[in-house]
């Protein structure tokens, strides 16, 4: 089974750091519906980190409503890693 630890948005703002700005304005109005079969904005979303410290949201589309999931390779770029491993120890305290 894989591994998600939920996360809370202001963990999430300080994951993000100084591109929180690009998160906002290019990844949440950038998910697929497959319902729409288009781009829509995610909305009521829940915010998870994977064992391989890839954000993902989990939410519905703006537009019908249907679940939508939103995969963001946050472990590819160590800047992230590094602030996702000290919200994650922070987070056992
Ligand atoms: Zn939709």
């Amino acid at each position: 089974m894989k591994k998600e630890t939920p996360l809370t948005l202001s963990q999430l703002k300080t994951i993000w750091g100084k591109d929180w700005d690009f998160f906002v304005e290019k990844i949440i109005p950038n998910c697929f519906c497959h319902t729409c079969k288009e781009v829509v904005t995610i909305v009521d979303f829940k915010i998870a980190v994977n064992d391989l410290n890839d954000v993902i949201l989990e939410g519905k589309c703006a537009v019908c409503g249907d679940p939508v999931n939103r995969y963001t390779e946050t472990g590819e770029n160590e800047e992230y890693v590094g602030r996702i491993k000290k919200v994650l120890r922070e987070k056992k305290k």
